[in-house]
């Protein structure tokens, strides 16, 4: 019996870049009812994780008591966030922040690259918005910027065809970081092994739990994707295209839960 149930956000518990839906926000409660520890881990900022996840378990009936077996694996783990339930806040446990110097190479890489390839495509963005982004542990590349519609972002580049040569230019403009791909339009840079498997082990040492406890949700999982570094740990993992792949799958564990 899992006591973990590990997910990527993006594309697997939402649309990429939206809240999740009602119907993901009440199977995650019904997990968090039965005991079992949530935790998300993805590329995303704190604040994105507030507003994507919480908010929207908060707004269909989580409790404190609840909300304190989630865990939030903030920036690919490199930063953990606990909920405190007498503070009604959260603290943050631990973060490995990038240095200033490691942003500033990362961001030239990466910006160099994608003007080369022509994929720069700073005059589609929308006011105030940007395409490279410290986000403190990595740097993060979204094509058409945060704000950028749904749409559009799956269009641009749905076969990873674009990203995968901008990743292969930056390796060699900057070749001492890593470059994943994630999400619909996304690059992520980061120090060698401040990937999901740093986040991912951090996890197991906070929980106090062993791989075995440990169920993965993901739809990057093919060699490349952000979500490989997991499945390379041998974590038991579930591939999946949409949230609604991982609704099925938590239907099926929570109708399992229950039934003990
Ligand atoms: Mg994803």
């Amino acid at each position: 019996m899992k006591k973990v149930l590990s997910f990527d956000v993006d594309q697997t518990l939402n649309v990429a870049k939206t809240p999740i839906p009602d119907e993901i926000a009440d199977l995650l409660i019904g997990c968090l009812k039965a005991g079992l520890k949530i935790c998300p881990i993805s590329g995303q900022k704190f604040d994105q994780f507030l507003i994507q996840i919480v908010d929207r378990l908060v707004e269909r009936g989580a409790t404190k008591e609840e909300l304190a077996n989630l865990h939030l694996f903030v920036a690919q783990g490199t930063q953990y966030y606990r909920f405190n339930a007498e503070k009604n806040d959260w603290d943050q446990v631990y973060s490995f922040p990038l240095t200033d110097e490691q942003v500033a190479k990362i961001t030239q890489a990466i910006e160099t690259a994608a003007k080369e390839l022509n994929f720069w495509e700073e005059d589609k963005l929308q006011p105030g918005d940007e395409i490279i982004e410290n986000r403190l542990s990595q740097v993060t590349f979204s094509a058409l910027g945060q704000k950028a519609g749904t749409k559009e972002k799956y269009a641009w580049d749905p076969d990873c065809k674009k990203r995968e040569a901008i990743v292969k230019r930056a390796k060699e403009l900057a070749p001492e970081f890593d470059y994943e791909i994630g999400g619909t339009t996304s690059i992520n840079a980061i120090t060698p092994g401040m990937n999901k498997v740093f986040g991912m082990t951090h996890l197991l040492e906070e929980l106090k739990v062993t791989k075995e406890d440990v169920l993965y949700f993901g739809d990057m999982t093919q060699p490349g994707g952000n979500d490989y570094p997991v499945v390379q740990m041998g974590i038991d993992t579930i591939t999946v295209r949409s949230h609604e792949d991982t609704a099925y799958a938590l239907r099926g564990i929570l109708g399992f839960t229950n039934n003990l």
